[in-house]
């Protein structure tokens, strides 16, 4: 399978890829690891008359801590996500979430922000940084906008973001005393991509209620779907088992997903109160003040 001729031009700052996009237009595409934009272009799927390779553009990868947030550069790779000594201390849930994507091949040149922008239905960044609430930046020539992952994720491959911008870092809170992150996935046992996931975040308080839950369902929509019914079971109540398996029995309220060759809709619903009990237990046992 061989892609369409294109052109490639390599970027060596933000601001210059900024001006290639707008000298090149929307037949323009940027390009990160490749590991998603390549295999649509062999497939035909995509045919960019020209490639902008951010590969070249210095200050964009690694993690650093700003303030009360978590800064992950576009173009850190899911590994480096993964190890990241702040990424395991603040947040093991998007560690868990990094660390489970494809292979190492893919983990060691896939980006965390070609997978928020490319934003597949079966991707697994975009349900743990829905939980954890992260934020992404947005840079045009007319400057920068940060949107909220509960606005970003749009529908299969669809995002806030508009083609003349490029995404420069990813925000996420860094949680309070006392809160706990976790991911788990039913990966396709092909292809590793999401069946069904759910990624949380709860706080809990000394005396064991919840003073906040957030969790995210992947896999059973065009994007992640917040399981709202589960987080208000959750939130103001003690931790116990019976409170947990009141918000577990939940997750898939209100969803209506499609069924495939691999799962049926009956049981991706079914999976997804089986994943949320996972990642609520996970994150309730993170959750020590
Ligand atoms: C065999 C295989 C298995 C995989 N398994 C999984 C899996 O289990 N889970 C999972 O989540 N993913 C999986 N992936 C996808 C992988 O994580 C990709 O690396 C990722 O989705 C895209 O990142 P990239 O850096 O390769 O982006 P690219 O392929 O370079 O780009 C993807 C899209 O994002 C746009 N883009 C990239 N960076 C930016 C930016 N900074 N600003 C604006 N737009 C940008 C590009 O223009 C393009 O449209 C798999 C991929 C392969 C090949």
């Amino acid at each position: 399978m061989f892609p369409a001729s294109f052109g490639y031009v390599a970027a060596h700052s933000v601001e210059e890829a900024l001006k290639l996009l707008t000298q090149h237009g929307e037949a323009a595409k940027l390009l990160a690891g490749g590991h998603s934009l390549i295999p649509a272009m062999k497939l035909r799927l995509s045919s960019p008359r020209t490639l902008i390779d951010l590969g070249t553009v210095q200050g964009l990868r690694g993690v650093r801590a700003d303030g009360n947030a978590l800064v992950i550069g576009a173009l850190t790779v899911h590994t480096d996500v993964a190890t990241a000594e702040l990424v395991q201390k603040h947040l093991p849930g998007l560690a868990d979430a990094a660390s489970v994507i494809g292979d190492v091949q893919v983990r060691n040149r896939g980006t965390i922000g070609g997978s928020v922008a490319h934003a597949d239905p079966g991707a697994d960044f975009p349900v743990i940084l829905t939980a954890l609430n992260a934020s992404f930046v947005l840079q045009s020539t007319s400057g920068s906008r940060t949107v909220a992952a509960d606005d970003f994720f749009i529908d299969f491959y669809t995002t806030a973001m508009k083609p003349n911008e490029v995404l420069t870092e990813i925000r996420v809170p860094l949680p309070t005393s006392g809160t706990g992150t976790a991911y788990v996935k039913l990966p396709h046992p092909a292809s590793g991509y999401v069946v069904v996931s759910v990624g949380a975040l709860i706080t809990r308080q000394p005396s064991g209620v919840c003073a906040l839950a957030r969790v995210a369902v992947g896999g059973l929509g065009g994007s992640p779907i917040r399981a709202v019914a589960s987080e208000t079971e959750l939130q103001g109540k003690s931790l116990t088992p019976d409170v947990i398996a009141a918000a577990v029995a939940k997750a898939a309220e209100g969803t209506d997903p499609e069924g495939d060759t691999y799962a049926s809709a009956e049981y991706k619903r079914h999976v997804a109160t089986v994943y949320a009990r996972r990642a609520i237990e996970a994150a309730v046992k993170r959750a020590v003040g």
